[in-house]
């Protein structure tokens, strides 16, 4: 735990939430909060000290998906405020909903949240806490509001619940059920558990206003009967707790102190501070209670970031997997190449707000190459090879003999040290480094041109060689004497154009995937259009590239900067060192920018 004494500046650049929170610790809003070590009622908090954590967060997953992007701008907030101010943040599975949910899901979330750098619970070997835990308390919880008289048994079939709920201008209408005594809706409670009743015969719900201007509170049901096998707690519950209700008592019992959700929940919170006032003056819960605090969740350009969505995609086969280097996923970021520093920037950049709007996909692609220019270790690799001949090599150089080069792994970081490859008579070079007859503005290789070929020599184009279809096969070229770099005098011939190459003899051969956006349209799936048609059909380009022999060595998920085209990863997956695989991350500039 880092501490942050109040009223120190905060660290991070400002927004409501940091404001709030600040104000919460300056007024000691939270300050007498107990906490018994573990998730629990009024009575265990009670016999507990004074929480050390003066703000507990949590991130609440639903276990039925992969994690995406915007649910990264819910973990970097909620962890990066509890690490900021002195406090913890939990990492909970929403798991009330039985029938969606499933373990593969529980361990990839851990496992995301892990690499983004976080660790839950207040310590690193913290289990992570789970919803179906409470389901006992909910109960308990349920049976005290029938008996104060806050919650009744409705048997009106879900249709007449519809139309007798009203309308945004129109007030609903009370129940004929809602009048029965505590004991009546006791007595029907516990048969509903008991099995005794049909999925969906009944519902116990909360006893609010019918007339209420906010249709969340007109009565909202909070316990429905449904006889599924949840994989927590097995067979035990044939009732189960509406989210609604379920969500403000987990971070209750959790002592949670601001509870961040996206705006759309922005209508609930009279809601969740209505149950946990009743709750709480039932003597149940400790107070003050959490409060909840809404936020804009994150849109972000040429991508969807519905789990619904994203499973379709896998489903369809319109990508490889949930890692798919394309995807949004956690998974599918890590496998492109992003880092965890890269989305914590990203994070922190785009902020936090009150309103929706969209982020630009570049944003994204910026904080990428940004973290990634000061680590990554540059190479060359040539994507689109064709070989270049120096016809004066034997006589300058010798015949089959090499010339050493090297280069540093990083230009500014020389403590790195440097990698070596050698230059022969016959070299790779990209073959859109030369053209015949060049167009306007192009100054690398055509006849009669010189270029650097970068850490080695200068060279001057004398043509090439073409195959019957017209495809250039051999690009020629003659070395000039005393040019190599880092050699004395050897920058005295200045030339406009420096090119990239590979050595024919010690370069490597490797599949690079070069991937794009998944989507042509900025917003695929806005306003319900299909996203499918939005689909970008050449998001992947696979390419048989040569790059240079320090690569060898190239590790799954390290990346590098190929120097002129981008920065590139090992694949995590399919990359080995007999066959090596880079994925493209981004390139160095933004080629969507208009
Ligand atoms: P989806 O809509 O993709 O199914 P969800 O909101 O149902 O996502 P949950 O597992 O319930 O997924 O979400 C866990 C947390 O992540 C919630 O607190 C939710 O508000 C947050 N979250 C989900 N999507 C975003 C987003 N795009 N931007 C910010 N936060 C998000
Ligand atoms: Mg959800």
């Amino acid at each position: 735990m880092s501490s942050t004494p109040a009223g120190e500046p905060a660290p991070k650049s400002s927004n409501f939430l940091r404001q709030i929170i600040e104000q919460d610790l300056a007024k000691g809003t939270y300050a007498a909060r107990r906490w018994a070590g573990s998730p629990g009622d009024a009575a265990h908090h009670a016999s507990g000290p004074i929480d050390p954590a003066r703000i507990r967060t949590r991130f609440p997953p639903e276990p039925n998906g992969y994690l995406h992007i915007g649910h990264a701008k819910s973990i970097c907030l909620n962890f990066g405020l509890a690490r900021d101010y002195g406090g913890v943040c939990h990492l909970r599975f929403d798991d009330t909903n039985p029938e969606k949910e499933d373990v593969e899901y529980v361990n990839t979330i851990q496992n995301s949240v892990r690499w983004l750098g976080f660790t839950w619970n207040g310590s690193s070997t913290a289990e992570p806490y789970q919803a179906s835990d409470y389901f006992d308390f909910m109960y308990r919880a349920a049976e005290y509001l029938i008996e104060a008289g806050h919650a009744y048994v409705d048997e009106q079939s879900a249709d007449e619940m519809r139309i007798h709920r009203g309308d945004f201008g129109k007030p609903g209408v009370d129940s004929v059920y809602r009048t029965r005594t505590p004991a009546e809706n006791l007595k029907r409670f516990r048969e509903m558990r008991d099995h005794r009743h049909a999925d969906g015969a009944m519902v116990l719900r909360a006893k609010i206003d019918m007339a209420s201007p906010n249709i969340n509170m007109r009565d909202p049901a909070i316990y429905r009967i449904r006889r599924a096998t949840h994989h927590k707690t097995g067979d035990k519950w044939c009732i189960y707790p509406m989210y609604t209700y379920a969500h403000p008592i987990e971070d209750a019992l959790e002592q949670i102190t601001h509870s961040l959700c996206t705006l759309e929940f922005e209508d609930q919170r009279p809601f969740y501070d209505w149950l946990l006032e009743r709750l709480s003056e039932g003597g149940l819960l400790s107070a003050p209670p959490p409060r909840q605090y809404e936020f804009a969740r994150l849109n972000l350009t040429y991508v969807v970031t519905s789990k619904r969505k994203l499973a379709q995609l896998v489903y369809d086969h319109q990508v490889s997997g949930w890692d798919d280097p394309r995807m949004p996923t956690i998974v599918g970021l890590r496998r492109r190449g992003y880092t965890a520093a890269a989305i914590q920037l990203f994070v922190e950049r785009i902020g936090v707000s009150k309103s929706d709007s969209w982020i630009d996909y570049s944003v994204l692609e910026g904080c990428l190459r940004e973290t990634l220019d000061t680590s990554a270790r540059r190479a060359m690799a040539v994507l689109d090879p064709v070989k270049l001949v120096l016809s004066n090599w034997d006589e300058l150089i010798g015949k089959d003999k090499l010339d050493d080069c090297s280069a540093p792994f990083h230009p500014h970081q020389p403590e790195l040290g440097r990698r070596s490859f050698t230059m022969g008579k016959e070299v790779w070079i990209d073959r859109s480094d030369f053209e015949e007859t060049p167009s306007k503005g192009f100054f690398r290789l055509y006849p009669g041109n010189k270029v650097r070929l970068k850490y080695g020599h200068v060279i001057e184009c004398t043509g090439c060689t073409r195959d019957a279809q017209g495809q250039v096969t051999r690009v020629h070229a003659m070395l000039i004497p005393n040019t190599k770099s880092g050699t004395p005098g050897s920058d005295s011939l200045k030339v406009k154009g420096v090119i990239t190459w590979v050595g024919v003899a010690d370069g490597l051969s490797a599949e690079v995937r070069l991937y794009d956006r998944l989507f042509l349209d900025p917003q695929p799936d806005a306003g319900g259009k299909d996203f499918i048609e939005a689909l970008n059909p050449n998001s992947l380009r696979v390419v048989q590239a040569v790059v240079e022999p320090s690569l060898a060595s190239a590790r799954a998920d390290q990346k590098f900067q190929f120097e002129r085209h981008g920065y590139f990863v090992a694949d995590g997956v399919d990359h080995k060192a007999a066959r090596p695989v880079f994925n493209l991350s981004v390139g160095l500039k933004d080629s969507w920018a208009k």
